[in-house]
């Protein structure tokens, strides 16, 4: 059924598990997020990035196929527009139907992050629908900057849940956006003070390669969402590029198809089992 995600975070932060979310783009990926959370009988969230609407599929019929398939569904199914940009796509997808909207000021100066996030909340809250924010930017792999400068900083996290009442909160605590590369350093410290001190529910980006320690203990101390849109893509293709060069399988559209699905249901299963989610 299609839900937002208010009861399930409260789930999983309760529950010590976390919810994955992997961003799909296409007809495929988003019925291999419904098939693999149906089969286990587990929440999900399935999301689309603004950056990657149009690539094969627009907002619109998003939203119609997403919500048309949810519906079908048995198990708690979240409908999210990652990486919002501005009221106006916020306020779209709200509109069409999403149960939730994330709107990503990090970029923006403290003030206008707040003022931002607080419009697009009050536009949703009026229509049943939850915003994620997100303060302290989450790297991408073409910074080079000290990850110490980049941590979601604890006063500023709590000050910011308080003054534009989000229902989620993505903070920085050491993962890039992107796959990592080098060691990834999570600052699980800041993670529990941040869960101590904010008064919504946690969630993770870039949890690509971030390591399945580091990914395990966010989930079980305080995430309760973690993004793993690279990961998934990657299982999506490498399953293809192993295909053999035999005449009835590269050559056949329905075994390339049907490989990469299957890729992607293995990498959601992995993440379940990863991130310890239970059925809500
Ligand atoms: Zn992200």
């Amino acid at each position: 059924m299609l839900v937002t995600s208010k009861e399930m975070f409260e789930k999983a932060v309760a529950g010590h598990f976390a919810v994955p979310s992997a961003n799909f783009v296409d007809e495929d990926s988003l019925k291999a997020h419904l098939a693999v959370s149906e089969e286990l009988n587990l929440p999900i969230i399935i999301a689309i990035a603004e950056a990657h609407l149009n690539a094969f599929i627009t907002l619109e019929d998003a939203a119609y196929y997403a919500k048309y398939l949810a519906e079908k569904t048995t198990n708690p199914v979240c409908l999210h527009l990652d990486h919002g940009s501005s009221f106006e796509v916020c306020k779209k997808a709200i509109d069409l139907g999403f149960t939730s909207v994330m709107i990503d000021g990090s970029m923006k100066p403290f003030e206008e992050n707040v003022a931002l996030t607080k419009s697009v909340v009050e536009y949703a809250h009026e229509k049943g629908v939850v915003v994620e924010a997100e303060i302290g930017h989450v790297a991408s792999n073409f910074d080079k900057s000290d990850p110490n400068a980049i941590y979601t900083s604890v006063e500023e996290a709590k000050a910011f849940a308080e003054q534009t009442q989000c229902d989620s909160l993505a903070v920085s605590i050491g993962t890039a956006h992107g796959f990592y590369k080098g060691t990834p350093v999570i600052n699980f410290e800041r993670l529990h003070e941040l869960k101590e001190a904010v008064p919504c529910p946690l969630v993770l980006h870039g949890g690509s390669g971030s390591g399945d320690d580091n990914l395990n203990r966010c989930a079980t101390e305080g995430i309760a969402k973690v993004n793993v849109y690279s990961d998934f893509m990657a299982s999506a293709a490498r399953p293809v590029l192993a295909l053999e060069n035999k005449e009835a399988e590269v050559d056949d559209y329905y075994t390339i198809k049907n490989a990469s699905i299957d890729g992607m249901k293995d990498c959601l299963k992995y993440c379940y089992k990863l991130f310890e989610t239970k059925s809500i």
